[in-house]
């Protein structure tokens, strides 16, 4: 068992969140990057060529949940995403699902990265 999965199952109450098994290595992902404090997989039912995610490791429900360092660095490594998938320059769109309104329906914070196409605007 590695620390990653112990820390998880460890935490009590989190580990029937979708996004924290992907981290502890329960359920696969296809992984594009990885920091000390972030993951970024792919999309199950990507909506652009580029639809990736990025999450914290750590549990946390919303973006407004979200410690202000640790937002920088899913902002960081979103980017990190962008070039790497060779859509910095052409553009790309980060969105964070918030809440029913919001769109949100996996309530672990994750920022997408969408990129690849023209995307419109405004969203639905
Ligand atoms: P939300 O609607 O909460 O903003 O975004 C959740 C996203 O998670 C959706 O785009 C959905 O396709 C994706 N998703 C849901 N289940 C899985 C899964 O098991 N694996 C991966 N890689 N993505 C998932
Ligand atoms: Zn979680």
């Amino acid at each position: 068992m590695n620390d990653r999965v112990h820390r998880y199952q460890y935490d009590a109450g989190v580990t029937d969140c979708l996004f924290c098994r992907i981290v502890a290595g329960e359920i696969p992902a296809t992984l594009v990057t990885e920091t000390d404090t972030t993951l970024a997989f792919r999309d199950i039912d990507p909506k652009a060529p580029t639809h990736v995610l990025v999450i914290p490791k750590e549990h946390h429900t919303a973006i407004g949940d979200v410690d202000p360092v640790l937002a920088g660095q899913i902002l960081a490594t979103a980017h990190q995403v962008a070039k790497a998938e060779g859509i910095d320059e052409s553009g790309y769109r980060l969105v964070f699902n918030t809440g029913k309104d919001g769109g949100q329906t996996v309530f672990h914070v994750h920022c997408h990265v969408l990129g690849g196409r023209g995307l419109t605007w405004p969203p639905g």
